[in-house]
């Protein structure tokens, strides 16, 4: 039996860690490069995070590349800049759409098992935070706890623990 001794705050990409796109009062991912910009003092909450003792893991969709709207090389830049500015650990991608997804596509929680087999983590004293119903089904499917972002376009979703900012995940670490 494999031991699961580490913990983890798992974060979702886009609308966490960087601004979305917001185009007629819908909110998109990011598409180019040099549209993908980081929350400021994201790399602080990340910083912070890390000194409790947590990884910091993003677990993200990005179905645009399977949908020929987002270039490998641009997430592969979007990613550098995750790792380079904010310094996290490790990020998990879905880059499949509904039709091809193999079980990692949030609302699925695929990702966070993926980064659990590599980094033995015990989901019981996990965090996810996230913007979307999605990361609130997959966080629950995996048993980790979820910390919903308050936005405007998730406030249809209801029996979930939300919070105002980023920074705010740190009270409950
Ligand atoms: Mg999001
Ligand atoms: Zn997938």
């Amino acid at each position: 039996m494999v031991m699961e001794t580490n913990k983890a705050v798992f974060f979702d990409r886009d609308g966490v860690l960087n601004h979305l796109i917001e185009r007629d009062s819908s909110f998109y991912s990011p598409q180019k490069f040099e549209d993908f910009k980081l929350i400021i003092g994201a790399n602080k909450v990340v910083e912070e995070v890390k000194r409790l003792g947590y990884l910091t893991i993003v677990v993200s969709n990005q179905p645009d590349i399977t949908r020929k709207k987002l270039k490998q090389s641009d997430l592969d830049q979007m990613t550098e800049l995750l790792f380079n500015e904010l310094r996290i650990d490790d990020a998990f991608y879905c880059t499949h759409d509904d039709h091809n997804d193999e079980g990692c596509r949030k609302p699925k929680p695929g990702l966070f098992h993926l980064a659990q087999s590599k980094y033995n983590i015990n989901f019981s004293n996990s965090i996810m935070v996230g913007d979307t119903w999605k990361d609130v089904e997959a966080a629950r499917s995996a048993g980790v706890r979820m910390l919903l972002l308050d936005r405007i376009y998730n406030q249809d979703v209801i029996d979930v623990e939300r919070i105002e900012e980023l920074q705010d995940i740190l009270t409950f670490l």
